[in-house]
């Protein structure tokens, strides 16, 4: 390998290894990275197989194991978390599951934001606590009530900022304290922001969670997630998925690797097309109140300001009126694309209260503020006058 292969990467700046990070070329000179779409790889001998079966020689055995093509996606997205460690994962969900099986046993707690992804909270409160992990929601502020909620056993606490869909913002910092001091484990889910935008590592957190499905992959493509934290946490992650298997693809891991390229430059147009359309958003008639951290009007506006580098892709807003006015904007529609989505280059607009928080009870949705004129609409590439006129269109029934 020439030296020209193996930069110096603690001299590369965030973008550089965005491009740069975790490339392990091969004899062939290829220049874009490699997908190895290959289950297994054989030895030179049966003593060459004894030795990595035993670890006493590095390198791959079995790709629940280890793959060249994930194990690059993995120190690229390392290197822009800040992190010693990351773990890929299938899907985001199982991040988050490995995350729990690895840290976790019978007898812990864990407090939960209340205002955190919808399957996110179905995995702590069903299926952990058939597992006997006791689970406390709370909302994600103030954050007083985090404190309050502490107990002896509490292992782990779990949160997502800025929250889905109201863009609260909960001060990192001041939580890695709280954890700290109760002996627990501070875990965030990085999916809105993306390393990009916010490095939860750097204000104290132990565990960042992707869901690689939304702004890493951008365009849509694949299902993945990702773990991010101390080489020491990583490996009991990692003992976790060798053992039960929820690990990447080689080509969603290629995907990705791609993504992380062209990350920072789509979460900056994400974030001045959101910016664009939440302040058009508020000057309209037909809008009773608009949900983004990046209007000074918003009340996480200063902490989103000294935490996150912009304010991301996310917005939400309630139209005058009910379930019907909002069912109506959202109708009218042509452009953007009515899913639940997010994270990718097509505007995604959904109805939350009778979509990704129908599960929920009504009394639950009233205490998180999902109320039936609530919309929210994740902000992709396409020029932000487009979107306007999109959301004009239905906007102009309600007047
Ligand atoms: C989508 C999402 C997840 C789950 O990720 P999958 O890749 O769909 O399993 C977790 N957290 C947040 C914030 C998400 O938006």
């Amino acid at each position: 390998m020439s030296k020209r292969d193996d930069p110096d990467l603690e001299t590369l700046a965030w973008q550089s290894l965005a491009v740069r990070g975790g490339i392990h070329r091969t004899p062939e000179g290829e220049h874009s990275e490699p997908i190895f779409t290959t289950s297994s790889y054989v030895f030179d001998s049966a003593e060459h197989a004894a030795a990595r079966f035993a670890g006493d020689e590095p390198g791959n055995v079995y790709s629940r194991y280890t793959n060249p093509t994930v194990r690059s996606f993995e120190e690229r997205l390392a290197a822009l978390e800040g992190a010693e460690a990351c773990v890929a994962t299938a899907s985001g969900m199982s991040a988050i599951l490995s995350t729990c099986m690895a840290l976790l046993k019978a007898g812990d707690h864990v407090i939960c934001s209340r205002d955190v992804f919808g399957t996110t909270r179905t995995l702590f409160a069903k299926y952990l606590a058939n597992f006997g992990v006791e689970v406390t929601f709370v909302p994600l502020l103030p954050l007083s009530g985090w404190r309050d909620a502490l107990r002896e056993n509490t292992r782990l606490l779990y949160l997502e900022t800025p929250s889905n869909p109201l863009c609260e913002v909960a001060d990192l910092r001041a939580m890695a304290n709280i954890a700290g001091n109760g002996g627990a484990l501070l875990v965030v889910d990085n999916c809105f922001c993306t390393p990009a935008l916010q490095r939860p590592l750097d204000f104290g957190a132990d565990v960042v969670i992707h869901s690689a499905t939304k702004f890493l992959d951008g365009q849509g493509r694949c299902v993945g997630g990702a773990v991010l934290g101390s080489a020491q946490l990583m490996d009991e992650v990692t003992g976790f998925l060798r053992s039960c298997g929820p690990t990447m693809s080689a080509f969603n891991a290629w995907v990705f690797l791609k993504g992380l390229e062209t990350l920072s430059l789509r979460m900056t147009a994400h974030s001045a097309a959101a910016l664009e359309l939440a302040t058009w958003l508020e000057s309209q008639v037909g809008v009773e109140q608009v949900f983004y951290a990046g209007l000074d009007t918003h009340p996480g506006h200063g902490l989103a300001a000294q935490q996150q580098s912009a304010f991301g892709g996310v917005l939400s807003f309630r139209v005058r009126g009910g379930r019907e006015e909002a069912w109506r904007v959202i109708d009218a529609t042509r452009l953007m694309s009515l899913t639940a989505n997010l994270g990718d280059a097509k505007t995604t607009i959904v109805h939350p209260a009778t979509t990704t928080h129908s599960r929920i009870s009504a009394q639950e949705r009233q205490e998180a503020g999902i109320t039936d004129n609530l919309i929210r609409v994740a902000v992709g590439l396409e020029d932000v006058n487009d979107l306007k006129a999109d959301l004009a269109r239905g906007l102009a029934l309600l007047d």
